[in-house]
Protein backbone atom coordinates (compact mmCIF):
# COMPACT_ATOMS: atom_id res chain seq x y z
CA UNK A 1 0.00 0.00 0.00
CA UNK A 2 2.76 2.50 0.76
CA UNK A 3 4.87 1.82 -1.67
CA UNK A 4 1.81 2.18 -4.31
CA UNK A 5 1.54 5.46 -2.77
CA UNK A 6 4.99 6.58 -2.90
CA UNK A 7 5.12 5.46 -7.18
CA UNK A 8 1.98 7.60 -7.26
CA UNK A 9 3.75 10.52 -6.33
CA UNK A 10 7.04 10.20 -8.17
CA UNK A 11 4.85 9.10 -11.61
CA UNK A 12 3.06 12.72 -10.91
CA UNK A 13 6.35 14.80 -10.22
CA UNK A 14 7.36 13.15 -13.03
CA UNK A 15 4.11 14.54 -15.22
CA UNK A 16 4.30 17.61 -13.74
CA UNK A 17 8.29 18.03 -14.88
CA UNK A 18 7.65 16.86 -18.45
CA UNK A 19 4.47 19.49 -18.38
CA UNK A 20 6.80 22.21 -17.08
CA UNK A 21 9.43 21.82 -19.96
CA UNK A 22 6.43 21.21 -23.23
CA UNK A 23 4.97 24.92 -22.06
CA UNK A 24 5.90 26.38 -24.86
CA UNK A 25 6.55 30.18 -25.50
CA UNK A 26 4.18 32.38 -27.73
CA UNK A 27 4.39 35.90 -28.22
CA UNK A 28 1.07 38.23 -28.17
CA UNK A 29 -0.67 37.89 -31.52
CA UNK A 30 0.33 34.53 -31.90
CA UNK A 31 -2.27 31.45 -33.34
CA UNK A 32 -1.99 28.14 -31.17
CA UNK A 33 -3.61 25.12 -32.40
CA UNK A 34 -4.54 21.80 -30.33
CA UNK A 35 -5.59 18.76 -33.00
CA UNK A 36 -6.76 15.49 -31.17
CA UNK A 37 -9.42 12.95 -31.58
CA UNK A 38 -13.27 13.33 -31.04
CA UNK A 39 -12.92 16.88 -29.55
CA UNK A 40 -16.42 18.33 -29.00
CA UNK A 41 -15.53 22.18 -27.51
CA UNK A 42 -12.28 24.35 -27.09
CA UNK A 43 -12.42 27.19 -24.74
CA UNK A 44 -10.00 29.69 -22.90
CA UNK A 45 -10.33 32.84 -20.82
CA UNK A 46 -13.98 32.27 -19.77
CA UNK A 47 -14.73 31.90 -23.91
CA UNK A 48 -16.36 28.58 -25.50
CA UNK A 49 -16.79 27.36 -29.45
CA UNK A 50 -16.56 24.45 -31.63
CA UNK A 51 -13.06 23.00 -33.17
CA UNK A 52 -12.56 23.46 -36.66
CA UNK A 53 -10.93 20.76 -38.94
CA UNK A 54 -10.76 18.32 -35.68
CA UNK A 55 -8.65 20.86 -33.87
CA UNK A 56 -9.11 23.89 -31.09
CA UNK A 57 -7.83 27.01 -32.49
CA UNK A 58 -6.61 29.74 -29.85
CA UNK A 59 -5.88 32.86 -30.94
CA UNK A 60 -3.44 35.30 -28.44
CA UNK A 61 -4.62 38.62 -28.42
CA UNK A 62 -1.89 41.13 -29.66
CA UNK A 63 -2.34 43.07 -26.08
CA UNK A 64 -2.14 40.22 -24.43
CA UNK A 65 -0.02 40.55 -20.97
CA UNK A 66 3.26 38.44 -20.72
CA UNK A 67 2.29 35.45 -18.22
CA UNK A 68 0.98 32.00 -18.52
CA UNK A 69 -2.71 31.16 -20.29
CA UNK A 70 -4.89 28.10 -20.14
CA UNK A 71 -5.84 26.34 -23.23
CA UNK A 72 -8.83 23.46 -22.90
CA UNK A 73 -10.89 21.48 -24.71
CA UNK A 74 -14.29 18.93 -24.26
CA UNK A 75 -12.95 15.09 -25.35
CA UNK A 76 -15.62 12.87 -24.88
CA UNK A 77 -17.01 15.24 -22.25
CA UNK A 78 -13.64 14.99 -20.39
CA UNK A 79 -11.89 18.64 -19.69
CA UNK A 80 -9.05 18.59 -20.77
CA UNK A 81 -5.98 21.37 -20.18
CA UNK A 82 -2.37 22.95 -21.11
CA UNK A 83 -0.41 25.95 -20.77
CA UNK A 84 1.32 28.41 -22.81
CA UNK A 85 4.12 31.19 -21.89
CA UNK A 86 2.84 34.44 -23.15
CA UNK A 87 6.26 35.97 -23.91
CA UNK A 88 6.96 39.60 -23.01
CA UNK A 89 6.23 42.01 -26.62
CA UNK A 90 8.99 41.11 -28.67
CA UNK A 91 8.32 43.74 -31.18
CA UNK A 92 10.07 46.11 -32.76
CA UNK A 93 9.72 50.20 -32.26
CA UNK A 94 8.87 51.87 -36.16
CA UNK A 95 9.13 55.71 -36.26
CA UNK A 96 7.15 57.31 -39.30
CA UNK A 97 7.03 60.57 -40.06
CA UNK A 98 3.84 62.28 -41.81
CA UNK A 99 3.71 65.12 -43.55
CA UNK A 100 0.43 65.44 -42.49
CA UNK A 101 0.58 66.15 -38.60
CA UNK A 102 -3.38 66.53 -38.45
CA UNK A 103 -3.72 62.56 -38.69
CA UNK A 104 -1.57 62.57 -35.75
CA UNK A 105 -2.45 65.43 -33.60
CA UNK A 106 -6.27 65.20 -33.67
CA UNK A 107 -8.25 68.09 -33.81
CA UNK A 108 -11.64 67.70 -31.05
CA UNK A 109 -14.16 67.16 -34.47
CA UNK A 110 -11.18 64.20 -35.31
CA UNK A 111 -11.03 62.74 -32.32
CA UNK A 112 -15.16 62.36 -32.12
CA UNK A 113 -15.22 61.34 -35.54
CA UNK A 114 -12.11 58.36 -34.11
CA UNK A 115 -14.31 57.67 -31.15
CA UNK A 116 -17.63 57.28 -33.30
CA UNK A 117 -15.52 55.05 -35.51
CA UNK A 118 -14.19 52.91 -33.13
CA UNK A 119 -17.66 52.42 -31.52
CA UNK A 120 -18.88 51.03 -35.08
CA UNK A 121 -16.04 48.78 -35.83
CA UNK A 122 -15.65 47.76 -31.97
CA UNK A 123 -18.96 46.28 -32.55
CA UNK A 124 -17.62 43.54 -35.22
CA UNK A 125 -15.55 41.58 -32.73
CA UNK A 126 -18.54 40.05 -30.72
CA UNK A 127 -20.20 38.41 -34.30
CA UNK A 128 -20.23 34.82 -33.76
CA UNK A 129 -21.45 32.81 -36.98
CA UNK A 130 -21.43 29.34 -38.26
CA UNK A 131 -17.37 28.87 -39.56
CA UNK A 132 -17.26 29.67 -43.50
CA UNK A 133 -13.54 29.06 -43.68
CA UNK A 134 -10.79 26.54 -43.44
CA UNK A 135 -6.86 27.54 -42.80
CA UNK A 136 -4.58 28.45 -44.40
CA UNK A 137 -7.01 31.50 -46.15
CA UNK A 138 -6.48 33.01 -49.29
CA UNK A 139 -3.74 35.49 -49.90
CA UNK A 140 -5.67 38.70 -49.93
CA UNK A 141 -3.26 39.89 -53.09
CA UNK A 142 -3.05 37.87 -56.16
CA UNK A 143 0.81 38.52 -55.99
CA UNK A 144 1.33 38.72 -52.32
CA UNK A 145 5.07 40.55 -51.67
CA UNK A 146 6.91 40.21 -48.04
CA UNK A 147 4.52 42.12 -45.97
CA UNK A 148 4.99 42.58 -42.09
CA UNK A 149 5.65 45.24 -39.47
CA UNK A 150 3.00 43.27 -37.32
CA UNK A 151 2.81 44.14 -34.01
CA UNK A 152 5.47 46.73 -34.18
CA UNK A 153 4.86 50.00 -31.58
CA UNK A 154 4.58 52.65 -33.74
CA UNK A 155 5.57 56.48 -33.08
CA UNK A 156 4.37 58.91 -35.49
CA UNK A 157 5.95 62.38 -36.05
CA UNK A 158 7.21 61.85 -32.73
CA UNK A 159 4.46 60.53 -30.94
CA UNK A 160 3.73 56.80 -29.77
CA UNK A 161 0.76 55.58 -30.67
CA UNK A 162 -1.30 52.25 -31.28
CA UNK A 163 1.10 49.14 -32.08
CA UNK A 164 0.47 47.97 -35.56
CA UNK A 165 -2.12 44.87 -35.43
CA UNK A 166 -2.13 44.18 -39.06
CA UNK A 167 0.54 43.11 -41.68
CA UNK A 168 1.45 45.93 -44.61
CA UNK A 169 1.79 44.48 -48.15
CA UNK A 170 3.22 46.51 -50.72
CA UNK A 171 0.86 46.72 -54.12
CA UNK A 172 0.70 49.08 -56.79
CA UNK A 173 -2.36 51.24 -56.90
CA UNK A 174 -5.75 50.10 -58.25
CA UNK A 175 -4.31 46.49 -58.01
CA UNK A 176 -7.09 44.11 -56.91
CA UNK A 177 -8.21 43.15 -53.44
CA UNK A 178 -9.60 39.84 -52.55
CA UNK A 179 -11.63 37.85 -49.85
CA UNK A 180 -9.36 35.49 -47.99
CA UNK A 181 -12.65 33.46 -47.40
CA UNK A 182 -16.14 33.35 -48.45
CA UNK A 183 -17.72 35.64 -45.80
CA UNK A 184 -20.34 38.48 -45.01
CA UNK A 185 -19.61 42.35 -45.84
CA UNK A 186 -19.94 42.94 -42.26
CA UNK A 187 -18.68 46.76 -42.78
CA UNK A 188 -17.24 49.03 -44.89
CA UNK A 189 -16.50 53.03 -45.22
CA UNK A 190 -13.99 55.50 -45.21
CA UNK A 191 -12.53 55.92 -41.59
CA UNK A 192 -10.03 58.40 -40.62
CA UNK A 193 -7.55 55.90 -40.01
CA UNK A 194 -7.60 53.37 -42.11
CA UNK A 195 -9.46 54.73 -45.29
CA UNK A 196 -11.44 53.25 -47.39
CA UNK A 197 -12.22 49.95 -45.58
CA UNK A 198 -14.07 46.99 -45.85
CA UNK A 199 -14.45 44.19 -43.20
CA UNK A 200 -15.45 40.73 -43.69
CA UNK A 201 -17.19 38.24 -41.01
CA UNK A 202 -16.41 34.50 -42.27
CA UNK A 203 -18.11 33.15 -39.30
CA UNK A 204 -16.75 31.27 -35.96
CA UNK A 205 -15.80 35.15 -34.60
CA UNK A 206 -13.02 35.53 -37.29
CA UNK A 207 -12.87 38.71 -38.95
CA UNK A 208 -10.75 39.76 -41.70
CA UNK A 209 -9.79 43.48 -42.72
CA UNK A 210 -8.86 45.61 -45.50
CA UNK A 211 -7.50 48.92 -45.19
CA UNK A 212 -6.74 52.34 -47.28
CA UNK A 213 -8.24 51.02 -50.45
CA UNK A 214 -8.55 53.16 -53.35
CA UNK A 215 -12.08 51.69 -54.36
CA UNK A 216 -14.62 49.35 -52.46
CA UNK A 217 -16.65 47.26 -54.96
CA UNK A 218 -19.03 45.71 -52.19
CA UNK A 219 -22.11 46.74 -49.92
CA UNK A 220 -22.91 46.23 -46.66
CA UNK A 221 -24.45 42.48 -46.30
CA UNK A 222 -23.18 41.51 -49.42
CA UNK A 223 -22.11 37.42 -49.13
CA UNK A 224 -18.68 37.39 -50.99
CA UNK A 225 -16.77 34.14 -52.09
CA UNK A 226 -13.29 33.39 -51.17
CA UNK A 227 -10.74 34.99 -53.79
CA UNK A 228 -13.51 37.57 -54.61
CA UNK A 229 -12.46 41.37 -55.70
CA UNK A 230 -13.94 43.39 -52.87
CA UNK A 231 -11.72 46.86 -53.96
CA UNK A 232 -8.56 47.84 -55.18
CA UNK A 233 -4.83 48.90 -53.35
CA UNK A 234 -4.75 53.12 -52.82
CA UNK A 235 -3.02 55.02 -49.90
CA UNK A 236 -6.55 56.77 -48.24
CA UNK A 237 -6.67 57.64 -44.07
CA UNK A 238 -3.50 57.13 -42.74
CA UNK A 239 -1.05 55.99 -45.18
CA UNK A 240 2.61 57.38 -46.55
CA UNK A 241 1.78 55.37 -49.86
CA UNK A 242 -0.08 52.56 -51.73
CA UNK A 243 -0.25 49.53 -49.93
CA UNK A 244 -2.94 46.59 -48.35
CA UNK A 245 -3.05 47.20 -44.71
CA UNK A 246 -4.64 43.48 -43.92
CA UNK A 247 -5.15 42.45 -40.70
CA UNK A 248 -7.73 39.87 -38.68
CA UNK A 249 -9.43 39.04 -35.15
CA UNK A 250 -10.03 35.78 -34.04
CA UNK A 251 -12.72 36.03 -31.09
CA UNK A 252 -11.83 39.47 -30.57
CA UNK A 253 -8.00 38.89 -30.44
CA UNK A 254 -5.76 40.51 -33.06
CA UNK A 255 -3.86 37.87 -34.81
CA UNK A 256 -0.76 37.99 -37.02
CA UNK A 257 -2.68 37.56 -40.26
CA UNK A 258 0.10 36.58 -42.07
CA UNK A 259 -0.47 32.93 -39.56
CA UNK A 260 -3.70 32.52 -41.03
CA UNK A 261 -2.32 32.55 -44.82
CA UNK A 262 1.31 30.70 -44.65
CA UNK A 263 -0.25 28.87 -40.78
CA UNK A 264 4.17 27.62 -40.91
CA UNK A 265 4.43 29.91 -37.71
CA UNK A 266 1.65 28.37 -35.53
CA UNK A 267 2.40 26.57 -32.79
CA UNK A 268 0.94 22.82 -32.24
CA UNK A 269 -0.13 21.68 -29.18
CA UNK A 270 0.26 17.73 -28.70
ZN1 LIG B 1 -0.74 48.91 -41.62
Amino acid sequence: MRQSLLLTVVVSLTALGALAAAQPEVPPGALVTWPGEGITRCGMSGDKWDPLAGACWYAVDLLAPAGTLELGRWVGGALETRRVRVAEYPYPVQHIQLADDSRVELSAADLARVGRENALIGGLWSRRGEARFRLPLTAPLERLPEGGRFGARRVFNGQPRSPHSGADYGAPNGAAVRAAADGEVALTGDFFFAGRSVFLDHGDGLVTMYFHLSRVDVEQGAQVDRGQTIGAVGQSGRATGPHLHFAARWRGARVDPALLLAPAGVVEIR
